[in-house]
């Protein structure tokens, strides 16, 4: 199959091939999207095909229209809308009862749907332009998110026809998804909203605070991996770590913060700029530009705090053995 990769020009032609039960990927603002029609059982089945996707591993129904969010789920309760109100369109699934329109293959077997409102307006387009979109990330199971549309053409050329190209992600990790079906919601995947944002509004819906952090789903699966060696060492570690890999014939590089680059001089090094936000937005395409150039990648361990625990999370799973 010959994959086109192309701008806003490819749009409705994007279109036509969701409502005729084909695949595209999409720009979002977290990270790129693997996408087909939610509705449509065969089309979403073949997304796992594409990526080489676990079958137990669910998607996430992509959306433009809170109205829609009742075709897809039910008993919607009333946090839900809450959250809506502050954080959507924007990097947030939430996790809902499913309704009996969404096929089992989207939810990988649950009775529950994860829900999420891009805001990326080539992703709204999309789905205005045909249905809900069911959706994983557009690369290959295992490997590393993309954050660039040649990034998700790397991974699945010849596998899918249609590329939409939407420049660079600006969130960059996946969205934090909290799961409102349990008796305390909770967040079962970190992101660029942070798990003291999702606290204080929980806490205002008079959900006392409480708010459950589950993080063992993610851990299922070898994730975000890229294709050369990766650890995680402390930034004080980082120099011997680095100096030890060229010593076994490697050639190595620092993923670190700013700051901590300007220390370590002229060390090989990719920055992760200044905040947790700017980690987060650089992670993935510093994971790809390293396995493109180095075979050997340090990651600098940073706190675990605000988005920089949500960067972490992914940090740990790429530099897991
Ligand atoms: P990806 O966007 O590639 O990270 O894939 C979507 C992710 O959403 C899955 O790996 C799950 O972690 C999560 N997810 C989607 N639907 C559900 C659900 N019903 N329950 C729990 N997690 C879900
Ligand atoms: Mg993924």
């Amino acid at each position: 199959m010959e994959t086109k990769i192309g701008k806003e020009e490819l749009l409705d032609e994007a279109c036509s091939i969701i409502k005729q039960g084909g695949l595209v990927v999409f720009p979002t603002e977290t990270v790129y999207g693997l996408g087909a029609d939610a509705f449509n059982e065969e089309a979403v089945r073949s997304i796992f095909i594409a990526k080489e996707r676990p079958q137990d591993n669910p998607l996430i129904v992509h959306l433009a229209r809170l109205e829609d969010v009742e075709k897809i789920a039910v008993d919607v309760p009333p946090l839900f809308y809450a959250l809506y109100e502050k954080y959507c369109p924007g990097p947030l699934t939430v996790i809902l009862k499913k309704s009996k329109n969404i096929p089992y293959v989207v939810t990988a077997g649950r009775e529950t749907v994860g829900v999420r409102f891009p805001s990326h307006p080539i992703a709204r387009a999309l789905i205005e332009g045909s249905s809900p979109i069911a959706a994983p990330s557009a690369n290959l199971a295992k490997h590393v998110s993309p954050t660039l549309a040649i990034h998700a053409y790397e991974d699945l050329k010849g596998r899918v026809p249609l590329v939409l190209d939407g420049g660079e992600c600006q969130v960059g990790i996946e969205s934090t998804i909290i799961d409102l079906t349990g008796k305390t919601p909770t967040v079962l995947r970190p992101g660029a909203i942070t798990l003291e944002e999702l606290k204080e509004i929980c806490g205002a819906e008079n959900y006392k605070g409480e708010l459950g952090v589950a993080l063992a789903p993610g851990m299922k699966y070898k994730h975000y991996s890229p294709k050369c060696k990766c650890v995680m060492k402390d930034a004080t570690e980082l120099g011997n770590e680095y100096a030890e890999a060229l010593k076994k014939g490697f050639n190595p590089v620092i993923i670190a913060t700013e700051k901590t680059i300007k220390r370590l001089g002229d060390l090989r090094s990719l920055s992760l700029g200044e905040s947790g936000l700017d980690a987060a937005k650089f992670f993935y395409l510093r994971l790809h530009q390293a396995e493109e150039e180095y075979d050997y990648i340090i990651i600098e361990r940073m706190p675990e705090t605000g988005v920089y625990y949500s960067v972490m999370n992914r940090a740990k799973k790429s530099a897991a053995d």
